[in-house]
């Protein structure tokens, strides 16, 4: 028998090729814009977390080309050698005004910051407890911290209450998205607020669906149920969405970021992000300010997303957000749907198993303040053309 490591990995892939459950990587020839150039053919995605269009604004790009011609390219260390430049240094102190934290704390990638912020707050002997429907990045954190590893139902603050009255862990930490990336639904962040308040746990809310979006300024979830430092002391967002750069950060009081600068390993063992990156998305911060017509017309276009929707009897999910799923079922539905749209021009990727639940495999159409409604209008009516000529599931 053979033992080569292909001989041993084979089998599995063609498993997941068997359940429907194979992903293709395909390759873009454009920029990240609705109107994009995939595999050689047009399309207009509804696919991109780009939320405000920031990733091609021109001020943006020009902060970027700006930096790049005084900082060169890679930032060529990790934050504590010498790889923490004036740029960085410049967008954590602006991004901690923003949130109204004492500090800021960046990250190369969000899911670096998810497993380094949970592995520095909690371990052995304490207790993590999460949505069932978190990021992966917040559930692997999880599990890479050591502590005892909770999940509770979605949403289900009954259920939290009940699992934190029941732990004798030292450190409780709770851990939630604020916006569900694959649902688009909010955390009840004021129950849940409350609920660690009673119970001694610590929140950390993981935004990066909606930072950017959400809150009279844009400042997120934490902003749009009015909270503070004091209910969630750990705020997590992303900059590669709304935001349009790359990267993550924490924001919290001075005694947790330099807990996690001394303490968090994929902080510390990781080369900085480019500075330019910090240099592009001060220019997003200070654009997402400046132009919040960018906020409106996205929330206007949800709202006309969803009154069409519903003039065409699709069932739609809760979401006030940029994301909403169109839930489908089975994995060879959602692929036959997605490819009928793609066969008219628009490219929406079926979310299977394992992201989602299995029998809730999705469209995931995310809307973008890029988009103009006449396209929103093209993909109802061809959306639902797709669902009328395809038969029902069973
Ligand atoms: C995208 C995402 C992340 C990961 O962020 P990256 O910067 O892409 O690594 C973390 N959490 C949530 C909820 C996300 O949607």
């Amino acid at each position: 028998m053979s033992t080569t490591p292909d001989s041993i990995l084979l089998p599995a892939l063609q498993q997941r090729r068997a359940e429907q459950r194979y992903r293709h990587r395909r390759t873009l020839q454009t920029a990240q814009t609705p109107l994009q150039r995939l595999d050689g053919q047009q399309r207009i995605a509804f696919c991109s977390n780009d939320y405000l269009g920031l990733a091609n604004h021109p001020e943006v790009i020009a902060a970027f080309q700006q930096a790049a011609a005084i900082y060169g390219v890679g930032s060529g260390a990790s934050h504590l050698v010498n790889g923490h430049s004036a740029e960085h240094q410049a967008l954590e102190e602006e991004l901690a005004a923003f949130c109204g934290r004492q500090r800021a704390l960046l990250f190369s990638t969000g899911y670096m910051a998810n497993m380094g912020v949970i592995s520095a707050l909690v371990g052995r002997g304490d207790a993590v407890l999460e949505d069932r429907l978190n990021h992966a990045s917040l559930l692997d954190g999880g599990l890479l911290s050591g502590a005892r590893f909770q999940r509770f139902a979605h949403n289900d603050v009954e259920q939290l209450s009940s699992r934190l009255a029941r732990t004798d862990a030292q450190r409780k930490l709770v851990a939630v998205d604020g916006v569900f990336s694959m649902d688009g639904d909010l955390a009840p962040l004021d129950q849940l607020a409350t609920c660690c308040q009673a119970h001694q746990a610590w929140l950390m809310v993981d935004d990066a669906h909606g930072f950017g979006c959400l809150g009279e300024r844009g400042a997120g979830v934490v902003e749009h149920f009015g909270l503070g430092v004091n209910e969630v002391p750990v705020l997590m967002a992303t900059l590669g969405k709304a935001m349009g750069t790359a990267g993550a950060f924490v924001a919290g009081s001075e005694t947790l970021i330099e807990t996690l600068i001394q303490f968090s390993r994929p902080y510390i063992y990781t080369t900085a992000m480019p500075p330019a990156v910090a240099a592009a998305t001060r220019a997003s911060l200070k654009v997402l300010q400046a132009e919040p017509w960018r906020r409106q017309h996205l929330n206007a276009l949800i709202k006309h997303f969803r009154e069409g929707a519903s003039r065409y009897g699709l069932a739609l999910e809760p979401s006030m957000t940029a994301i909403q799923p169109v839930i489908l079922g089975d994995e060879a539905r959602a692929l036959a749907v997605s490819a009928a749209l793609e066969a008219r021009g628009f490219l929406v990727i079926a979310i299977r198993p394992p992201t989602v639940p299995a029998g809730s495999s999705r469209l995931r159409i995310t809307l973008s303040a890029a988009h103009t409604v006449e396209q929103v209008d093209a993909l109802l009516a061809a959306l639902v053309e797709v669902l009328q000529e395809l038969p029902p599931s069973e």
